[in-house]
């Protein structure tokens, strides 16, 4: 079956979409605890992106599960199929010219480079989200850190399972020192820096 696949060539390119919308699309993957943040930048990055006449789309790791992932648990290979398809489906949107948010725990190294791999070297914008886990735990915003302390969610990030920290993240930004709308700032300077902002107007 694979052998008989052929790659067909669109005749309408990524740039040719994305120049129709203005824009440089891009992936901001943003990778953190549960608790960190990650939610909460990524809607107020997207209301102040869709307020300049932006065109995004948010990938929430945890409503992604109930449709395209909803066959897929927290077990590590699960939770690589699951990056590995949000990867993929960002990728779609980035070739059609949306700038996407990813909003996802994403705990490995090896799945979210499998991920920054799939696209060029200034597409790719890992943001961690580096809240550390005693304040994540201490908002405990849906009662998991609780559940996950009395055995009730083996495998949970933090507790019964490692969050292997970025290495050379491009934006860092720990939600205990700073607040939603600094948090937006330091994200749209990084975009303003990489021209996919324009630098003056927005
Ligand atoms: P995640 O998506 O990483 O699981 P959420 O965004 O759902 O995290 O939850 C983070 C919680 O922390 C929310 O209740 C939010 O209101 C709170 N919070 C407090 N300060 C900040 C901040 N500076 N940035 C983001 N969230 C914050």
């Amino acid at each position: 079956m694979e052998n008989n696949i052929v790659w067909l060539n669109h005749k309408v390119t990524p740039e040719d979409r994305a120049n129709i919308k203005n824009q440089k699309p891009c992936m901001l993957w943003l990778t953190g605890l549960s608790g960190s943040g990650k939610s909460t930048i990524a809607n107020a990055l997207e209301s102040y992106l869709n307020q300049y006449g932006f065109h995004t789309v948010l990938l929430d790791g945890d409503n992604l599960r109930f449709g395209l992932n909803k066959d897929l648990g927290f077990s590590p290979e699960d939770r690589s199929e699951n990056i590995r398809r949000i990867g993929e489906v960002g990728k779609l949107f980035v070739e059609a010219g949306v700038i996407v948010i990813a909003s996802l725990i994403s705990p490995f190294l090896k799945d979210r480079k499998m991920v920054r791999d799939l696209f060029s070297e200034n597409e790719f914008i890992e943001v961690y989200i580096s809240t550390p886990l005693g304040v994540c735990e201490s908002r405990d915003p849906k009662g998991l850190y609780k559940k996950a302390r009395i055995g009730e969610i083996p495998n949970f990030t933090g507790i019964g399972s490692p969050y292997e920290e970025p290495v050379n993240p491009e934006i860092k930004i720990d939600t205990n020192i700073y607040d939603v709308p600094s948090s937006i700032e330091m994200i749209v300077s990084e975009l303003k820096a990489k021209a996919i902002l324009p630098s003056k107007g927005k």
